[in-house]
């Protein structure tokens, strides 16, 4: 275990290009796809675990580090043990003041990296299922929302389907979801896509539509009819996101079909231990080129070898042979994708505008 800690460090630090780091410091960011439970990092896990009284199948971080970064012998393997070790980990969330210190650790590290926006996921299914009361997941999440703003972190929720659940249980959700629907922006579905397709939430989709929710769903990289799954997001749940979505590039009448509903798809170039770079950016490049509202985002944070968006931009400008301009467009596409007040994402897309202009301007 050790001895792959130590070739993921040396990894990171010898073979990932970077690329306009100064620019990209205080460039104002913001992020759409990132999910609450992966922004866990062991440190937080042994933290939390001991403050609940669960023993963890862990003797120290350095184990959970090891474990999570754990390859396996191909992507199959690999992805198993994701999302094992996903599922194991928020276990260890029990009450209010731990939906609220990981919500707030997340959110202390956007403001040091100016990420002044966050649209937060979170899967409610796994933890009422747990006996963990649904107000407290919210009243948790919502009160280091508050205090980030303090720190000019400005965010908001979307709850997501665990779409291999029963749908039983996402109705179940929604009705839990009712006292406290003012405090939640968005509706989404995410983790295992291979035999739930969209067709099999039609009527939830409905049904959160109708009680006006904001609609996204992940339409992860490369799975079995990933473009037929996208085109049944839009046309048939009438989502107006899509998380990941990149496998769109294969077909020119559904990009059309997206650019012109100026749908913001949330790409995660994210990368494993494993990887010497960013992933996926050859078509995140198309689809900037496409001038699809493309958007760059951290995904589970505390799980990857990428991490923080602050963190993995660097290397994502370089990888993707991204200009200052291009990388300031993406953050635009963000802001703009927002579910804010249009005030509020035309206030935003000004200070990146004014940024990008100051920034020139100092170096004539
Ligand atoms: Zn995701």
């Amino acid at each position: 275990m050790q001895r792959l800690r130590d070739s993921f460090t040396f990894r990171k630090s010898t073979t990932l290009k970077t690329a306009h780091e100064e620019f990209l410091k205080s460039l104002p960011k913001a992020e759409l796809h990132l999910h609450i439970e992966g922004t866990l990092t062991p440190a937080q896990k042994c933290a939390i675990a001991r403050r609940n009284g669960i023993k963890l199948p862990y003797e120290s971080e350095a184990d959970i580090l090891a474990a999570q970064n754990y390859i396996g012998k191909d992507a199959a393997e690999y992805l198993k043990n994701f999302l094992a070790f996903y599922n194991e980990g928020m276990k260890i969330l029990r009450t209010a003041q731990d939906f609220r210190d990981i919500a707030l650790d997340h959110l202390r590290v956007c403001g040091a990296e100016n990420v002044r926006y966050a649209e937060i996921s979170f899967d409610p299914q796994p933890h009422t299922d747990r006996g963990v009361a649904f107000g407290a997941i919210i009243e948790g999440l919502r009160a280091g929302i508050d205090e980030a703003k303090a720190l000019g972190v400005e965010a908001q929720l979307i709850m997501c389907i665990n779409r291999d659940m029963p749908v039983d249980s996402a109705f179940r959700m929604l009705e839990d979801s009712k006292p406290y629907r003012d405090r939640i922006i968005g509706f989404g579905l995410d983790s295992l896509e291979e035999g739930n397709p969209p067709t099999k939430f039609l009527d939830l989709y409905a049904k959160a539509r109708s009680e006006g929710y904001r609609l996204t769903a992940h339409c992860d990289v490369d799975q079995t009819d990933a473009v037929a799954h996208i085109r049944d997001c839009l046309d048939l749940l009438k989502v107006e996101r899509i998380d990941h979505g990149i496998n769109c590039v294969e077909d020119e009448r559904l990009v059309d079909q997206l650019l012109e509903r100026g749908v913001c798809l949330t790409a995660c170039p994210t990368w494993r231990p494993s990887d010497t770079m960013p992933r996926r950016m050859d078509r995140i490049r198309v689809m900037h080129e496409r001038k699809l509202k493309v958007t760059i985002n951290s995904d589970d944070p505390g799980l990857f070898a990428s991490g923080t968006l602050g963190a993995m931009l660097p290397a994502v400008a370089a990888e993707g042979r991204f200009s200052e301009e291009d990388l300031a467009q993406l953050m635009i596409n963000a802001f703009e994708g927002a579910w804010l007040p249009r005030e509020r994402r035309d206030a935003y897309v000004e200070e990146v505008r004014d940024y990008l202009a100051a920034w020139k301007r100092a170096r004539i």
